[in-house]
């Protein structure tokens, strides 16, 4: 999956959570749910690869680009910190980033890699590759799959859906708030 295509499927999905089973399972995170929530829902879906790849280019030349971050145990101790910092704060930013985070292993199937999900309790380090192909054809190959091109149209489909839904939702109570303070103000203007 290219970036846009995480970014914008995992902060559907998130939303789409958000709207049903949060207000049923989760009410009083949905309750606590700011809109920025959702930046951090985008940031954690790609938190795996902007560890693993820098990781990679720098310290584990011969290593696959999935280690560290996109193990569970990554992701589990995002979703401890994250809910520690709703308890202490009141904020969800840190359980979005977690969500986020989730959202990246599974878009990436990363049950076809459990070596690397369930590191380190299968043993073993991390899988090594020898890809004879440069970056740029790596670029290349990836801007020309077609399964992750339909997977990038439909996150960016599903980001502009959010995006929308939110300043439409902001735009409608600003508008609901002005009409009660016309309210008010008319009712305690001197006859
Ligand atoms: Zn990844």
């Amino acid at each position: 999956m290219n970036p846009i295509g995480h970014i914008g499927l995992t902060v559907g999905a998130a939303f789409v959570a958000n709207q049903v089973a949060g207000r049923a399972a989760f009410g009083s995170i949905h309750r606590r749910w700011h809109p920025l929530s959702y930046v951090a829902v985008g940031l954690g879906s790609m938190l795996p690869d902007l560890v693993d790849k820098p990781l990679a280019l720098l310290f584990l030349q011969d290593a696959a680009t999935r280690t560290y971050g996109h193990t569970l145990l990554f992701s589990i101790a995002l979703c401890l910190a994250g809910l520690a910092f709703l308890l202490a704060s009141g904020r969800t930013y840190g359980l979005a980033l977690a969500g986020g985070s989730l959202g990246h292993l599974a878009l990436d199937a990363m049950w076809a890699l459990p070596h690397v999900l369930y590191w380190p309790l299968l043993g073993g380090g991390f899988p090594r590759v020898h890809e004879d192909i440069s970056f740029l054809e790596m670029v290349w190959w990836a801007l020309n799959d077609p399964v992750r091109v339909a997977g990038d149209m439909l996150g960016l489909l599903a980001l502009a859906l959010v995006v929308a839904w939110v300043v439409a939702e902001k735009g409608i109570k600003r508008l609901q708030r002005d009409a009660r303070h016309r309210a008010v103000t008319t009712e305690n203007e001197p006859v």
